[in-house]
């Protein structure tokens, strides 16, 4: 329950944080609200020797709108999100998806960037950002770059990101106008992780789904993003046995594992209950 010995850092700037990343390699570790990274080291799951803090950074804060897409900066806090109007307006479902994680206690420290950096299956932005098409902002000393959430998780833990690279910001392009969008999770309890949760958007067309996208929150090693679940629905007019045909599917592509929230069965029901609620509710919301 002790966190190993480790070196702490409190740089002033990304290029500080960067350079000491680079000089300790696989021995250095970001903290950002340690409301992940904190507990896994007094496991023991983690044992970084040099621990690079990055809150007096910031150019990692802030949201902003440009040129079409919104800009989240990594260090802003899940309680920012919820309280920022101009997410509100644009993209509700950050907001809806950010109220349901943790506590407020949490939520408060933690981080956007640490939810998504840190590729743990449980956590509820993941599958968010790969319903959006968001893409994280990524920089190591020499360069920068951009992964698209769908691509960046690759097993629990493991993500795209190099152990040289700081996550600086995500990058959503700004929903288009009536897209209808819902986060729907099941919880034991507050404060407990997701038994599964689906994120969906969608958008119509003289009553007809001309986009939509579907993800899954902890029913795999990684968010699934459930491309033919949404192909199911596109083309439809949200009919009942087309948001049937989207929940087998998404069913399917979900992968769960038994523990204490439930055997695998129960996990991938709950998977589907969950895509049926999220798409009713974003129907609902498309075009208000
Ligand atoms: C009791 C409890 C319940 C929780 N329930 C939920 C829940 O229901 N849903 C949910 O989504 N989350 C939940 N969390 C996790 C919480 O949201 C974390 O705060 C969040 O996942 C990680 O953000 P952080 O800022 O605390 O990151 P940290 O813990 O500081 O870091 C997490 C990982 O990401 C890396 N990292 C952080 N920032 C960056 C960056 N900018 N660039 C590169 N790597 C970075 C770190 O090196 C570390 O590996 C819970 C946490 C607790 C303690």
């Amino acid at each position: 329950m002790i966190p190993g010995p480790f070196e702490y850092y409190r740089p002033g700037s990304v290029d500080e944080a960067l350079a000491l990343l680079a000089r300790h390699g696989e021995d250095g570790r970001v903290i950002a609200g340690g409301h992940s990274l904190v507990p896994m080291m007094k496991l023991r799951l983690a044992a970084p020797e040099h621990l690079i803090d990055l809150r007096n950074l910031a150019e990692l804060r802030g949201i902003r709108e440009a040129e079409g897409s919104l800009e989240i900066g990594a260090m802003t806090t899940q309680h920012e999100i919820i309280e920022s109007e101009l997410l509100q307006a644009l993209c509700p479902i950050l907001r809806e998806a950010a109220v349901l994680i943790a506590d407020p206690q949490v939520r408060y420290c933690g981080t956007l960037g640490g939810n998504v950096a840190n590729g743990d299956p449980g956590n509820d932005m993941p599958a968010v950002m790969q319903c959006l098409g968001a893409g994280y902002l990524v920089r190591n000393a020499s360069r920068q770059r951009e992964i698209p959430a769908r691509g960046f998780y690759e097993g629990a833990y493991f993500t795209a990101l190099g152990e040289d690279e700081i996550l600086t910001a995500v990058r959503i392009p700004c929903p288009p106008e009536g897209q209808g969008q819902a986060y729907e999770k099941l919880k034991r309890k507050v404060g407990d992780y997701a038994t599964a949760a689906a994120a969906v958007v969608l958008s119509l067309d003289g009553g007809t789904c001309s986009q939509a996208a579907v993800a899954l929150t902890n029913v795999g090693q990684t968010p699934i993003f459930a491309e033919a679940a949404a192909r199911a629905l596109v083309g439809t007019s949200l009919d009942e046995a087309a948001v049937a045909e989207a929940v087998r599917l998404a069913k399917e592509a979900a992968d769960p594992v038994e523990d204490l929230r439930g055997p695998a069965e129960f996990k991938r029901h709950v998977a589907g209950v969950m895509v049926q609620r999220a798409v009713a509710r974003a129907h609902a919301r498309a075009g208000a």
